[in-house]
C-alpha cells in the first residue's frame, strides 16, 4: 500500500483526468475500498483519487421537479435529511441501516452503488424510486437509469475516468419501506434486503426491488403489476404478492445464507413491508 500515490483533486474535471490513469481508483468514504485493499484485492493499484472533499458531491438539492443527491452524501446525511424522509422514506430507512454509526458517518451513497454489491442496501431503494445515475467523465456528462447500471457483482457501466456525480429522483411524494435480514439486527451485511415504494397519481403505483437474491439487485415487475391491478391491499393480495417475489428471487447459497432461506424470506419481507404500508 505504501507505493500507492494519493491524489486530492480540487475539481471534478481534475478527478476524472486522474482516474484515466491505469490502476487508479476513486476513494470516497473508503469503507469498502480500504477493506478490499487490505484483503489484497488490488495488487496492481497505483493511485487513489480522493473525491470526498469535492463540494458538489456532498449536497442534497432540488432542481425544478427533481431531487439531486450528491454521490458523496453519507448514509447519516441521507437518513437524517427531512426532504428524503418525507419524499423517499425507503431510501432514508435503507441508509439508516448501513453498518453502525461510525460507518454511516463515512460511507457514501456513491460508494455503495459503485461498489455494486448485490447486497448494497441503498440500491434496492434507489431502484424503487426510479433513480437516474448522473455520471461525469473527461468528455462530459451522461445519465442512465439505475436499473441499467449493474452488469454483475462488482461490475458496472462506469467507464475509465468516470465518476458518479449524483442520483436524480423525481420530486414525488412516496411511501416506502426498507427491510433487511442479516446475521445480527444491526451492523451486518444483508442476507437479503427488500425495498418497496408506492405513490398515487390518480392510480396506485408500486415498485419492489430486492438484494442478495441474484447477481445484481432484482426488480420484481410481476409482483408490482399484480399489486397495481389489485383492487385492495388485503391479506389475500399480500399473500399472493409474497408468493410471486419468492418465485422471482434467484438466490444462491453462500457463506451468509442458503438459497432456500433467501427464497422464503423474500416473501416474508414483502409481506411485512406491505403490511407496514397499508
Ligand atoms: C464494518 C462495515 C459495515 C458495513 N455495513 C454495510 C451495510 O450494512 N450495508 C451496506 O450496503 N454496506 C455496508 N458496508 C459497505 C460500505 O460501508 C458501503 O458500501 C459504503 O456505502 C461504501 O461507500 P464509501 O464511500 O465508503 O466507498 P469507498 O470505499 O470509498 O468506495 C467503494 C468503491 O466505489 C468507488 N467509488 C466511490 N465513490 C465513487 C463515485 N462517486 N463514483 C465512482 N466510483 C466511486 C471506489 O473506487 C470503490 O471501488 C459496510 C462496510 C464496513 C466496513
Amino acid at each position: 500500500m505504501s507505493n500507492v500515490e494519493f491524489i486530492k483533486p480540487t475539481s471534478l474535471q481534475d478527478a476524472c483526468e486522474a482516474l484515466m490513469k491505469p490502476d487508479y481508483l476513486a476513494i470516497a468514504g473508503g469503507s469498502d475500498l480500504i477493506v478490499k485493499m487490505r484483503n489484497g484485492m488490488y495488487p496492481n493499484l497505483k493511485g487513489l483519487v480522493d473525491i470526498s472533499g469535492l463540494p458538489p458531491l456532498n449536497t442534497i438539492r432540488t432542481d425544478e421537479n427533481a431531487v439531486i443527491i450528491g454521490s458523496g452524501c453519507t448514509m447519516n446525511q441521507i437518513a437524517k435529511d427531512q426532504l428524503i424522509k418525507d419524499y423517499f422514506p425507503a431510501l432514508a430507512k435503507a441508509a439508516s441501516t448501513v453498518g453502525a454509526l461510525q460507518i454511516r458517518n463515512s460511507a457514501t451513497i456513491g460508494g455503495n452503488v459503485a461498489n455494486a454489491s448485490p447486497a448494497g442496501d441503498t440500491i434496492p431503494a434507489l431502484f424503487t424510486l426510479v433513480a437516474d445515475i448522473m455520471i461525469i467523465g473527461c468528455n462530459g456528462r451522461r445519465q442512465i437509469p439505475i436499473v441499467e447500471f449493474f452488469l454483475s457483482p462488482g461490475k458496472t457501466k462506469l467507464a475509465p475516468g468516470e465518476i458518479i456525480e449524483g442520483f436524480k429522483l423525481l420530486l414525488r411524494k412516496t411511501r416506502g419501506e426498507f427491510l433487511k435480514l442479516g446475521e445480527r439486527r444491526a451492523h451486518a451485511i444483508s442476507k437479503i434486503n427488500m425495498a418497496v415504494s408506492t405513490w398515487n397519481d390518480g392510480k396506485n403505483h408500486y415498485r419492489i426491488a430486492m438484494g442478495s437474491v441474484a447477481p445484481t439487485v432484482l426488480r420484481c415487475r410481476e409482483a408490482e403489476e399484480y399489486l397495481e391491478s389489485s383492487e385492495q391491499l388485503d391479506d389475500n393480495t399480500i399473500a399472493r404478492a409474497a408468493e410471486i417475489v419468492s418465485e422471482t428471487a434467484k438466490p444462491i447459497s453462500d457463506l451468509r445464507s442458503t438459497k432456500a432461506y433467501r427464497k422464503q424470506m423474500a416473501g416474508v419481507l414483502l409481506k411485512r413491508a406491505l403490511q407496514n404500508l397499508r
